[in-house]
This record gives structure tokens, C-alpha cells and sequence, in this order.
């Protein structure tokens, strides 16, 4: 059982007490769409019209144009997206990990103050042995297939009519209760479909334009749920958020598939974010998933600043992106960190502050070395390393990401049933030299 700190539930109290009637907190429609790169949708710039539905309602929204995950394959980015942290401290980083009971996610906070939660799960890392259906109260993963099926499986309709189906519930209940709808579309993973009336566009012979097909493809059944909200009337009640886990390689650097590289390719993503009321706006500044729920909070007047872990209490990775999605104060520029140690001996982590990204590769049996630090502003295909001329900004980075790793190894300190991760020996003393000792702290630890 997980508990949201002390310091949420007083701050909840001084909300909802003396004040007169709470009115209703708006509902929130997350949706994911799983391995969407954010360059392959029309409003991100692609010149093929794989995304209509998604670009008409990015149009009305915020866009966020530099969005990235914090690790480029599912069970991570998804925990990281539902607890804002990284994969550090909330140990899903191996295919056999869990996110553990003791952790605190969106759908929990939400339902403490008072949402009726569901989620629509077609993917094996949605079903209940991960830990990603805690706090929803309505669970429907029949659509959850074996992982040897789950290649022939197109999803994208049934998990539009069961979202569907939920809105339509609510709208003709009309209850004074709001609502959290998360609902994971799976579509553009491989293998890589065809589909009628949608593929011919973009042909069937490459593995790119058999994927371009399976976005469009989705894209039809996602529009079909906004349209569905506006037609209910919800629209103006709800918060949405449409996002995918992580990207996909096509060989760019050598990769296929997702989960293998920290390349923007497998870790740049959509983000649109629309709140009632809010114009349409493009963000240009670095942002990460993690900073959904700290965002989605912040809408919905809930304030959460800490998390009360098992042994400890830390403050979350992500912050509210509330102010820039309403245009009342600039973001400032912030770092986005992410990490993947998938395969085995794999070890990768990278930081991006503006248009700059060090990926530091500490993996022991590595095909291909990625240690790297690239300009994205003049070079967004990742093609020159720059660590040779810009020596000091590489080292700065490199401390920089490893502050942030040491602070999320402090706070996986806070959960005992998380798996730790140990790092290199080189690593461990260079975080006692930035004085982290490598163990739990309270929040007020080491910045
Ligand atoms: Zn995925």
C-alpha cells in the first residue's frame, strides 16, 4: 500500500476545507501510444500524412517539441510516466523487474482525491504482474495478449471502444465525480502490419513505411476518442495528454526496434497536452515524460512536492509544465535524463540541456561504442561526436548526469523492495567525490 506524504494530504486539507464548495477538478485523458516516434507525426514536421487526427487536435494544444522518455523501451518509461521518476529509483529496469506496491502512481494520488480511475491495457506490461495497474479502480486488460501473439494483435479498435464505451458511461451518469481514463494504444510496434485503407499511402514494402501505415492506423482509432469527448460534451472538462513510451530505430545508427540505444530516434517523443481553456501553443524547451505527472497534478490542484517512500520521503524527477502549457510564465530551461540497462551488461544513460546530449555508455559488452556528445541544434541526426572540441561542456554534463544518478540511487535507497543498481566502480567513487554516499537520504540529501 503506498502512501502520498504527509506534507499532499495537509496541503489537500487546507484545499478542500473553509473554502466554500471544491468545485469539480477536471477529468484527464492520458494516452499512450507505444513506440510513436515523435518525428513521424505531422505536427513534429513529417511530410507524409501519417497522424491527421493527432496534428487537428495538436493544433488546439500544447506541443511540446523537444519531449523525451526517460528510458527507450516500455516497462520504464511507463512507470517513470505514472511515478516521475527515473528507472534508478523506481527499479524497473530489467525485463523480469515490477513496479513494486510501495511505490506512489498518478492513478493512486488521483483516486485519493476522489477520481473514479481506469485504464485500458492491450500490452503485456500493462498486465497486473508489472505493477502499472495500481491504483486504477476499473482494469480492463482482456486485450492483453501472450507475448507470442502479441505480434499478430491489432488492438487499435478494441481499445477505442472500450475507451469509448467508459466516456459514454460517464457522460450519461453525470456525476459530480471527475475521472482519470489512461488508455494504451500498442499499433506501431513491431511487427509492422499492414492495414487496409490505411498502408497503401506509405506502401508495404520497407519496415518505415509499413510502420508509417500502423501510426496511421492508430491515429484514426485515437481520433475517434477525441471526437467522441467533444461530441459528450467532456471536452471542456478534461485534461488530455497523448504520448508514446519511446520512439523506434530504423538503422539510423545501426539499431532496429527500440530498447538497444539513447539515440533521439528511440527516445524523442510526442508530447501534446491539452487543459481546458489553455490556447494552442509550441514549446520548444526540453522536457521529459516525467515531468507528466507533476504537470497533471498541478491541473488538477493537487498539490504533491514529496513522496513518502518505505523508508523515506524524496521530492519527484519531474516538474509541472503547467505555466508554459497555460502561456502565464516561460519555461526554464531544464535537463532531462535517461537511462536503459535492458539487455544484458547493457548500461547506458544520457543528459540533454538545450540542444546539447552526452550519452556516456558504461556498458560491458558493448557492439557499439555510444559514448558521444552531440549539438542537436546543428547536427539532429547524432552523425559528430563533439566531446574533443567541447571538453569542458562534456565534463560538466557528464557531472551533471551523475548528480542526477546519484540523487535517484538515494531515493531508490527509500524503497527496500526495489532491485538496487549498482554502478561501476569508477562511477561509485566519482559519486562519493560529488558526495553522494551511495545510500538513502531524506529529500534534503545532496542536490
Ligand atoms: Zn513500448
Amino acid at each position: 500500500m503506498t502512501r502520498v506524504s504527509a506534507l499532499t494530504f495537509s496541503a489537500l486539507g487546507l484545499l478542500v476545507c473553509g473554502c466554500g464548495p471544491t468545485p469539480k477538478r477536471p477529468n484527464v485523458l492520458l494516452i499512450t501510444i507505444d513506440t510513436l516516434r515523435a518525428d513521424h507525426l505531422g505536427t513534429y514536421g513529417y511530410p507524409r500524412p501519417t497522424s491527421p487526427q493527432i496534428d487537428a487536435f495538436a493544433a488546439r494544444s500544447a506541443v511540446f517539441e523537444n519531449a523525451h522518455s526517460s528510458a527507450s523501451w516500455t516497462l520504464p518509461s511507463l512507470a517513470s510516466i505514472h511515478t516521475s521518476l527515473l528507472s534508478t529509483t523506481h527499479g524497473c529496469w530489467k525485463i523480469s523487474s515490477r513496479l513494486e506496491p510501495e511505490f506512489t502512481t498518478a492513478a493512486e494520488v488521483l483516486r485519493d482525491a476522489g477520481y473514479d480511475t481506469a485504464m485500458v491495457a492491450c500490452h503485456i506490461f500493462l498486465s497486473a504482474q508489472y505493477g502499472l495497474q495500481q491504483g486504477f479502480t476499473h482494469v480492463d486488460d482482456e486485450l492483453v495478449r501472450p507475448p507470442s501473439d502479441a505480434a499478430e494483435a491489432i488492438s487499435s479498435p478494441g481499445v477505442t471502444q472500450r475507451g469509448v464505451r467508459f466516456l459514454e458511461r460517464k457522460a450519461a451518469a453525470g456525476e459530480d465525480v471527475p475521472w482519470f481514463l489512461w488508455l494504451h494504444y500498442f499499433d506501431p510496434h513491431d511487427s509492422y502490419l499492414p492495414h487496409e485503407g490505411y498502408s497503401e499511402k506509405f506502401g508495404t514494402k520497407e519496415e518505415i513505411d509499413l510502420y508509417d501505415g500502423e501510426i496511421a492506423f492508430t491515429d484514426h482509432y485515437v481520433g475517434l476518442v477525441l471526437k467522441r469527448l467533444a461530441e459528450l460534451g467532456l471536452e471542456d472538462d478534461t485534461i488530455v495528454v497523448i504520448t508514446a513510451d519511446h520512439g523506434e530505430e530504423f538503422g539510423e545508427h545501426g539499431f532496429k526496434r527500440h530498447g538497444y540505444s539513447l539515440y533521439q530516434e528511440a527516445v524523442r517523443i510526442p508530447l501534446v497536452v491539452r487543459v481546458p481553456g489553455a490556447a494552442a501553443r509550441r514549446i520548444p524547451e526540453v522536457v521529459g515524460n516525467v515531468d507528466v505527472l507533476p504537470t497533471l497534478l498541478a491541473a488538477c490542484q493537487i498539490p504533491m512536492k514529496s513522496v513518502q517512500g518505505a523508508n523515506c520521503a524524496h521530492e519527484l524527477e519531474g516538474r509541472s509544465l503547467l505555466d508554459a502549457i497555460r502561456g502565464t510564465a516561460a519555461l526554464s530551461e531544464g535537463q532531462v535524463v535517461a537511462e536503459v540497462r535492458w539487455h544484458d551488461g547493457q548500461d547506458l544513460r544520457m543528459v540533454r540541456e538545450g540542444p546539447w546530449k552526452l550519452i556516456e555508455d558504461q556498458s560491458r559488452k558493448q557492439q557499439r561504442d555510444q559514448d558521444a556528445l552531440y549539438d542537436l541544434a546543428a547536427d539532429p541526426h547524432e552523425a559528430t561526436d563533439l566531446r574533443a572540441r567541447e571538453n569542458a561542456r562534456a565534463a560538466l554534463m557528464a557531472e551533471m548526469v551523475l548528480h542526477r544518478l546519484g540523487r535517484a540511487i538515494q531515493w531508490a535507497g527509500c524503497y527496500p523492495l526495489v532491485e538496487p543498481y549498482t554502478p561501476t566502480a569508477g562511477d561509485m567513487q566519482r559519486l562519493q567525490d560529488l558526495g553522494y554516499a551511495g545510500e538513502a537520504v531524506p529529500a534534503e540529501g545532496p542536490k
